[in-house]
């Protein structure tokens, strides 16, 4: 008998006849003997559509109740999804966020987890039901919903796994596994048998949706084993791991990661003085506004440029701040962008490889690519491109490194 831990995201879940496939899939676990914890997303479409809902009412709609709110669409499917197991003669039972009393702070819309009680889901199995959790939600101190950012199911399931010491935590979605980089965009990408929890965090970090990052690092801390997998076909999936392995050659580049929701501001002819850094990102920060990529030029003059980047629903806030801070400061200019993208390569086998990073350039060079930003870590390298070259970059740098087709060690 193996206890699992099973998440199904929004297109999993996204239609009558969908729950029902999922409800045949638990129900065959259980026939097997195994027992299963089931994590839901809202039913696809869900999530955005309450949070156009509330966009109706206000512009920046209360956090309280924009959580109390988006909370809902998991509700909705945890309950179906077990009526869907009880008319199959499986017994099983809905609980939400507070029912099972996931702790978390009180950030409302990227709220943390703190602790989850596993007494009342203990129970629930021990009773022989299937535990069917709404996903994305928990409570905070004084019993306010909360909610864990875009994609917080996939936490909550690496959570509860963790909380519960679940043999496995298994995140079916609507792609057969983790990919070399989004199947969607390039159809040549291939499914990886596995990936280091170090590059899974970097790409879902440098904008691969598949997982949520905060899954990953929590998966990583409490050594979750986390699996990527179908809902709609069987499959082994994608297997996160701890270790580089061995056995095998490590390929240099794991995969290719691209974020679109980036945007960039430009402070020209700052003086070049000590603190003028702080100066500039301080008060963005101090607007909570998370600052990405930053670069600042050599100054020739006595000035210089300052560029960094932000999320796109950041640019307007930001520019305000930047602008207020440059003519505090006598800044030349500044200038928004919001039509760039960051394209990643990632890889544990860097580290041992020299000749990435000039390859890379030489590729999107010859793409007649235009790099903007470059930044660089031990196992990843990132551009800031226009925003219209995106799929080209990848689709080259997919294939000037021979990421299409089955790798050379699984032939
Ligand atoms: P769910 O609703 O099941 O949580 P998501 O839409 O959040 O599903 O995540 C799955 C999607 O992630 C895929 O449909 C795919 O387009 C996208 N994706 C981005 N990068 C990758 C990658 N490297 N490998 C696989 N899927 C990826
Ligand atoms: N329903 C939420 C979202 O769309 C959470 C999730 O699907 O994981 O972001
Ligand atoms: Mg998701």
């Amino acid at each position: 008998m193996t206890f699992y831990v099973q998440k199904f995201g929004g297109t999993s879940v996204g239609t009558v006849e969908r729950i029902n496939a999922v409800a045949d899939k638990v129900s065959g676990f259980r026939t097997a003997g195994h027992d299963i914890v089931v994590v839901v997303s809202a039913m696809s479409g869900e999530t955005n559509r309450l949070i156009a809902l509330a966009h109706e009412f206000s512009e920046q709609p209360e956090a309280r109740e924009y959580d109390a709110l988006v909370s809902t669409g998991e509700q909705v499917t945890s309950a179906l999804l077990s009526m869907a197991l009880i008319n199959r003669g499986c017994p099983a039972v809905s609980l939400n966020g507070g029912q099972i009393q996931i702790q978390t702070d009180d950030v409302h819309s990227k709220a943390r987890i703190r602790t989850i009680e596993s007494e009342r889901i203990d129970a629930e199995i021990k009773a022989g039901r299937v535990v069917v959790v709404a996903g994305f939600q928990g409570v905070d101190s004084r019993g306010n919903i909360t909610t864990l950012g875009r994609g917080g199911s996939d936490t909550t399931a690496v959570a509860l796994a963790a909380a519960l010491n679940a043999d496995e935590c298994q995140i079916y979605t609507d792609v057969d596994g983790v990919y070399t980089t989004d199947p969607r965009v390039v159809d040549g990408a291939r499914r990886l048998e596995q990936i280091t929890f170090e590059e899974m965090l970097e790409m879902a970090s440098l904008g691969s949706k598949v997982l949520q990052i905060r899954a990953v690092e929590f998966a990583g801390k409490y050594k979750v084993p986390l699996r990527v997998l179908s809902s709609f076909e069987d499959g082994p999936g994608t297997l996160i791991t701890t270790e580089e392995n061995e056995e095998m050659e490590t390929p240099k580049i794991a995969g290719i990661a691209f974020n679109r929701d980036e945007a960039k501001i430009t402070v020209l002819g700052v003086p070049d003085v000590p603190g003028m850094a702080s100066k500039i990102l301080g008060p963005i920060s101090d607007k909570n506004i998370e600052v990405d990529v930053i670069v600042q030029n050599i100054s020739e003059d006595g000035t210089t440029d300052f560029t960094f980047t932000v999320h796109r629903n950041d640019l307007t806030a930001a520019l305000e701040v930047a602008n207020k801070v440059a003519s505090e400061l006598k800044a030349r200019e500044v200038k928004g962008d919001d039509k760039v993208v960051k394209v990643s390569l990632v890889g544990v086998g860097m580290r041992s490889h020299a000749g990435i990073a000039s390859k890379m350039f030489a590729v999107l060079a010859d793409a007649s690519i235009n790099i903007q930003i470059i930044t660089t870590s031990e196992i990843k390298i990132s551009v800031v491109i226009e925003e219209k070259y995106m799929e080209l970059a990848v689709r080259s740098l997919h294939s000037a490194f021979e990421l299409e087709g089955p790798s050379p060690v699984e032939q």
